[in-house]
């Protein structure tokens, strides 16, 4: 996704699409400003989490009935991906969690994000919060990796689990 801003934050003049160097550019109208919106890409967290033996993926209320996700979340200011995600976990499940394995980042064109994803071991009794309607616990060999970023991310835990199934 290509968030079109219409005006310049830093002078309130339109921005306009021009070509800068080498690549089209979302820049301000005002030459004399030279803001530039680069649009990079935004890094979010994304947990496969671990419970008793079973993967928990959640549904979120705004998705459709039959998607299940891993926990994703943005950062917050300052926090390392590990806190984040952590924190992620414990507010969307109420589950303590810790960090067994980094699996890795994973670009998502279509949200324009980095997903950085990571294996979480989590214990306590799941709580869902306001963002979730739902959850499935699905032991690893039943798990089907899903084609996103996430998904990959699945099929690459899967894989180090001796677990070969593409997404
Ligand atoms: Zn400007």
């Amino acid at each position: 996704m290509t968030t079109h801003f219409q005006f310049c934050p830093r002078c309130a003049q339109p921005l306009i699409d021009a070509h800068r160097g080498d690549a089209w550019r979302r820049v301000c109208s005002q030459e004399a400003c030279g803001y530039i919106h680069w649009n990079n890409p935004t890094p979010v967290v994304a947990a496969i989490v671990e419970h008793e033996g079973a993967v928990i993926l959640a549904h979120n209320r705004s998705w459709p009935g039959h998607w299940y996700g891993l926990i994703t979340g943005f950062l917050e200011r300052d926090e390392s991906p590990e806190s984040g995600v952590l924190r992620e976990v414990e507010e969307e499940l109420a589950l303590r969690g810790e960090v067994r394995a980094f699996v890795g980042h994973y670009t998502f064109p279509a949200m324009n994000q980095l997903i950085i994803a990571y294996h979480v071991v989590a214990e306590g009794t799941i709580t869902l919060n306001e963002e979730l309607d739902d959850y499935k616990r699905i032991p690893p060999a039943k798990l089907q990796p899903w084609p996103a970023a996430t998904g990959e991310a699945v099929a690459d835990w899967l894989r180090r689990q001796g677990i070969r199934r593409e997404p």
